[in-house]
């Protein structure tokens, strides 16, 4: 064979790797490796109830600390998990290590003994009809009273998948609570409250820290509608006084954001209540 025809090959196979397919296959191979690899790890952020001022729970947020490139935000890998059923075996991950961090707090009867922990889960995991053995298992395994596990979930996934909703149904009947993440961004309505097997509602960042007076009576709307049906309201994104103020006279349940608290290692002791000690 000619040269000519060896180079051809080569271009061939560099164009592939350089399409979109190439990269993907790249980066779900990286995931899959880091996962047996250990290069995942969670950060927690509190939950702080406004009446008290005390963290309730904890939000688990996940991180890679990829080799060559730091440590990688959600953003920039669940998206393309999320393509396919990998995003189930990173959720897998999540829920035992989130399940057994809140065991060992639990054990060492620590500042976080008795918190909530809420794990986000993608919809493509809570459409899998395997996603309650995974969260039962999770739980099982480490002795949790479900009541202790929050699952937060897209509001855009909600929508209309039977398979989602039954798993909602019966994780809640099991005891698991069910939090709707990022609400008024998607295409939830209120009106639909009363029917979903939900026991909170997170007030999206962007309505909580908007100066717009529109966005506020949104918020103070959300909790009205959130109460009337029974629900717990948390405003996410919570960053300045003034924005506390503005949830508090909404009657928001609780805040999570900068103000309170970045997401940390579990080694690190929560922010707000370290502000507490010190105040
Ligand atoms: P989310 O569940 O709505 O989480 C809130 C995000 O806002 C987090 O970003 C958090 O660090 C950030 N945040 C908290 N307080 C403040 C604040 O006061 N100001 C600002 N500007 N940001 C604040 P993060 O950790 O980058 O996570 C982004 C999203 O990635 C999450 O949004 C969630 O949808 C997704 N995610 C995180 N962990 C997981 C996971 O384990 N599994 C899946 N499937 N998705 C996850
Ligand atoms: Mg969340
Ligand atoms: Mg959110
Ligand atoms: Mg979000």
């Amino acid at each position: 064979r000619s040269k000519t025809a060896g180079r051809g090959r080569v271009e061939v196979f560099d164009d592939l790797l350089r399409t979109e397919l190439g990269r993907r296959f790249e980066l779900e191979k990286a995931i899959r490796a880091g996962l047996a690899a250990g290069e995942f790890f969670l950060h927690y952020q509190p939950v702080i109830e406004l009446s008290t001022g005390s963290p309730v729970g904890v939000e688990a947020l996940i991180r890679w600390d990829r080799p060559g490139y730091g440590v990688l935000a959600p953003d920039t890998f669940i998206p393309l998990a999320e393509r396919s059923t990998l995003v189930n075996e990173i959720g897998r991950w999540v829920l035992a290590e989130a399940t057994a961090q809140l065991a060992r707090w639990d054990a060492a009867d620590t500042e976080r003994s008795g918190l909530t922990m809420a794990v986000n889960v993608s919809g493509r995991h809570l459409a899998t009809p395997g996603f309650v053995d995974d969260v039962v298992g999770a739980l099982r395994r480490e002795g949790i009273d479900p009541p202790r596990l929050v699952v937060e979930i897209t509001e855009t996934v909600l929508v209309d998948d039977p398979v989602c909703t039954t798993n909602m149904r019966t994780l809640r009947a099991l005891g698991v609570q069910i939090a709707i993440d990022d609400f008024g961004t998607g295409y939830t309505s209120i009106g639909q409250l009363p029917h979903l097997p939900v026991d909170t509602l997170k007030i999206d960042r962007s309505f909580v820290a908007s100066a717009d007076p529109a966005h506020q009576s949104l918020v103070r709307l959300m909790a009205a509608a959130a109460h009337a049906f029974g629900l717990t309201v948390i405003a996410e994104g919570v960053e300045l006084p003034g924005q506390e103020n503005a949830i508090r006279s909404a009657s928001v349940d609780a805040a999570q954001g900068f103000l309170y608290g970045r997401p940390v290692s579990a080694q690190e002791p929560l922010p707000a209540v370290a502000a507490a000690e010190v105040a």
